[in-house]
């Protein structure tokens, strides 16, 4: 087409853009395209019906965010990958796709915030049954899901006592009851741990932590068997609660260095709870790559790594917590976890706020507590950082 003899108006709206075609790119192209245009109408029928690759409408499908699904996909060894907004996206579309009036989920008590709102507010008022049993007591797990159930729902490692659950077990049992099992995956990353091939059908992962890795994006994204996902990605559609091409290149980008972040945040976590543990003014370290953790033979088999996190109580109430993490040089005392920076906060105030302290001490998290997300600085600095503020209390 020759803009030449056209006006201003035009030329500025096709100008340069009327083919676009990119090849050769080292990164991929962040396509904030809301649609895509056809030659002809047979082409656009074809791609429309799935008889053809393309993109239709950014809701549904988009070049930069098949990027970041194809990421996933492949590191899950997953038959196919969808993504959502956020984390919760992705957890809440998945449990609205495969529960409803009458069918039921298994899950623990130890969640997620935002999945445990969804367990004891959202998911009852429609008339969704929800069983809840003690985080790792697999007996009790094992004879609610032999009880009937339509979904189980396993998170491990927990946030934020790093409580870990057998996830080949309790695949085995959900299989003989028929029910399907989802697991979220976040703490373990898919460089630490494998739920499809310990016998999940599907994963999900906040991408907004690990994944992501720099704390400037936020998404979601769900991984496994083709015929489940598809059930999910035909809710989200419709639900709408898709993710951009903007935070799917950034996190995109971040996965390209996950395994060395994850790898470095493994060695520095292990060191780090090692040196809490032999401290005289820290009451109790939960790690799983400690010898002393309860599960930690568990978590032997059914992870490559024991993860970037770690919590800590400290020889005292909350007074203690306050006075000690400000004195924190190289931590931000924020919310989130899985950054390249270190992050801490007390789930007293941040994930458990809404509980009372009685609540918090039945799931077993002391006032003191301490969440610690190792970031990828260098650990000799991070323990020095420790060892000071312990120093001061
Ligand atoms: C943060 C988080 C979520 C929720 O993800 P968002 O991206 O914040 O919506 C879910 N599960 C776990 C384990 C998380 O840490």
């Amino acid at each position: 087409m020759d803009l030449n003899p056209m006006q201003n108006g035009t030329r500025a709206v096709w100008g340069g853009e009327e083919d676009l075609d990119v090849r050769g790119v080292l990164s991929s192209p962040v396509v904030n395209s809301v649609a895509f245009s056809y030659h002809d109408l047979d082409e656009w029928h074809e791609v429309a019906t799935g008889k053809r690759n393309g993109f239709i409408y950014s809701r549904n499908t988009n070049p930069t965010v098949r990027v970041l699904e194809e990421k996933i996909r492949i590191l899950e060894n997953a038959e196919a990958a969808t993504s959502f907004a956020t984390g919760m996206a992705a957890i809440s579309n998945t449990l609205f796709t495969f529960l409803g009036p009458g069918r039921k989920v298994v899950s623990q008590k130890d969640s997620y915030g935002g999945t445990s709102r969804m367990f004891l507010d959202f998911l009852p008022r429609f008339n969704v049954p929800v069983e809840l049993c003690e985080t790792g007591d697999h007996e009790q797990m094992e004879a609610a899901i032999a009880g009937g159930c339509d979904l189980v729902y396993l998170e491990t490692p927990t946030n934020p006592t790093l409580k870990i659950v057998d996830i080949a077990r309790l695949s085995a049992a959900s299989k003989k009851a028929g029910a399907i099992v989802v697991v979220d995956n976040t703490f373990a990353t898919p460089i630490n741990q494998h739920p499809l091939m310990l016998g999940a059908d599907l994963v999900i992962h906040s991408a907004t932590k690990f994944l992501c890795g720099h704390s400037d994006a936020m998404g979601g994204v769900l991984a496994g068997k083709a015929d489940l996902v598809r059930k999910v990605f035909e809710f989200r559609e419709i639900n709408g609660a898709s993710l951009q091409a903007d935070p799917a290149y950034l996190i995109a980008r971040g996965m390209k260095t996950l395994e060395l972040r994850i790898e470095r945040q493994n060695a520095s976590a292990q060191r780090i709870a090692e040196y809490l543990q032999g401290h005289a003014r820290v009451s109790e370290v939960y790690y799983p790559g400690l010898k002393t953790h309860k599960d930690h033979s568990i978590a032997r088999r059914q992870m490559q790594g024991f993860g970037g996190i770690l919590s800590f109580s400290l020889d005292g109430g909350y007074d203690l917590v306050k006075k000690f993490l400000p004195s924190l040089k190289l931590v931000h005392l924020a919310a989130s976890l899985g950054s390249v920076s270190t992050l801490a906060g007390p789930p007293r105030t941040t994930s458990h706020v809404e509980l009372t302290e009685e609540q918090r001490k039945r799931l077993g998290i002391p006032e003191s507590l301490i969440r610690y997300s190792v970031g990828i600085e260098n650990v000799e600095d991070l323990i020095a950082d420790l060892d000071a503020a312990l120093k001061k209390l």
